[in-house]
């Protein structure tokens, strides 16, 4: 996602609140809400609908019925679905909230891919069987992967967020650091309120607009919602047909592989360069295999993977778990644009499956850096001359490189890790 980190999708979002990876991108998720830096969907681009922040609510309010009829919403549909509307403070709290600890990636992968979860997964798989047995022949996205969606969202389906979807953009539309993103959102809300899937009572979601049983925003919504039961409406509240598909539909049209899986973990050769472990340094399959990365039990990879383009993974370091992450991984991540969300959805749907989990262990003594540690390690890096770009406290890319140049200069493996460890040794 991206827009900005933080719009996630689900209202559960509370969930997920690490994202490891840093936030994106710059538009927002597709679906919604997390809270945490956890992203969305980075493919898709804000609206283009114009900016207006000035002067008080009610003459914001005014202002931008203008801009909504520019965008074709009728007058009458703005009206009654602004009507009686006043900002909700709340939502602006959440937005301007920035946690000062995160969860370690393990923390939040044990309590997504859980056994009660992996349970109530093959359940329900089993109980939808012909459902997604149709959504899997339509859109050539598998059950488990689809399943364990659903389930990350919004428990499949118990946890979707209450509150109206055109006072939580109205709010964030009016004030605060997302007003673009707000803005887009309520103009896409205002139309589906206008194509009349839903009614303005039913249109429910998160705090930042992620609504239905697989958190769609509701830009996200017009363009890859489905009515896969066929009633008329596409109702990803209530239908979990509907909400299946919908993902089905927004993963196909992102580019996914049927058939193809989203990884492996594996294990390096001696004296792997720890600097080519970046999702930005990809290769084929093949010409990892040829550097002697193998799966963690040893085997090869398959035949129709050769040619695959694949990135190592180390969520935690080289002490921690490797990972070879291919197409389909890149995939769930447009969902959401954070390592420990990607990582999460494919070992639950690899759970779900009956394959087998993480062999290495995480390296549950360390813990993450904080908020102010993060930018105190960004400052050491500049002071250091390399160049970790702002100081904002998220690790993304140049921060990586940065980290990985300082760790070479001192002898230690290049892995772009940023721990405490590191940080004590900067700041000697
Ligand atoms: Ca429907």
């Amino acid at each position: 996602m991206r827009a900005t980190g933080k719009f996630g999708r689900m209202a559960v979002t509370c969930l997920l609140a690490v994202s490891l990876a840093g936030c994106a991108g710059a538009t927002p998720p597709v679906t919604a809400a997390q809270t945490a830096p956890a992203a969305a969907p980075a493919s898709e681009p804000p609206a283009a609908v114009p900016v207006i922040n000035e002067g008080d609510y009610q003459s914001w309010k005014a202002k931008f019925r203008d801009v909504a009829i520019s965008q074709g919403i009728r007058p009458e549909i703005y009206d009654a679905a602004l009507a009686g509307i006043e900002p909700d403070p709340s939502i602006l709290a959440a937005d301007s909230a920035q946690p000062e600890f995160n969860r370690p990636i393990w923390v939040y992968i044990d309590r997504i891919v859980s056994p009660d979860r992996i349970a109530t997964g093959r359940q329900l798989i089993e109980a939808n069987k012909e459902l997604l047995d149709r959504i899997e022949q339509r859109y050539g996205v598998d059950r488990y992967t689809l399943v364990a969606i659903w389930g990350i969202e919004s428990g499949f389906g118990r946890v979707m967020g209450r509150k109206s979807v055109v006072r939580s953009l109205a709010s964030l539309s009016y004030q605060g650091r997302r007003v673009a993103y707000g803005q887009s959102q309520l103009i896409a809300a205002l139309e589906i309120l206008q194509h009349g899937d839903v009614t303005r009572d039913g249109l429910v979601g998160s705090w930042a607009g992620a609504m239905g049983q697989t958190q769609f925003i509701p830009v996200t919504y017009n363009r890859y919602a489905a009515d896969f039961d066929g009633d008329g409406r596409r109702d990803v509240w209530q239908s979990t047909a509907d909400a299946l598909a919908s993902t089905a539909n927004y993963l196909k049209m992102s580019g996914w592989e049927t058939g193809g899986r989203w990884g492996y973990e594996v294990r390096l050769p001696k004296g792997f360069d720890y600097a080519q472990a970046d999702p930005a340094s990809r290769k084929t399959v093949r010409e990892w295999a040829a550097l002697g990365v193998r799966q963690i039990n040893g085997d090869g990879f398959g035949v129709k993977e050769q040619n695959a383009p694949a990135a190592i993974l180390l969520p935690a370091g080289y002490r921690g778990p490797t990972f070879i992450v291919l197409n389909n991984y890149r995939m769930i991540l447009t969902y959401n644009n954070s390592t420990s969300y990607g990582l999460a959805v494919s070992l639950l749907a690899d759970a779900m499956r009956g394959r087998p989990g993480i062999v290495a262990s995480w390296p549950r003594g360390d813990r993450p850096l904080s908020l102010s540690e993060r930018i105190a390690l960004q400052t050491r890096l500049a002071a250091k001359g390399y160049n970790p770009g702002q100081a904002d406290g998220i690790l993304g890319a140049n921060t990586r490189k940065a980290v990985r140049a300082y760790q070479q200069s001192i002898g230690l493996p290049a892995d772009g890790y940023a721990d405490s460890d590191l940080l004590d040794r900067i700041q000697q």
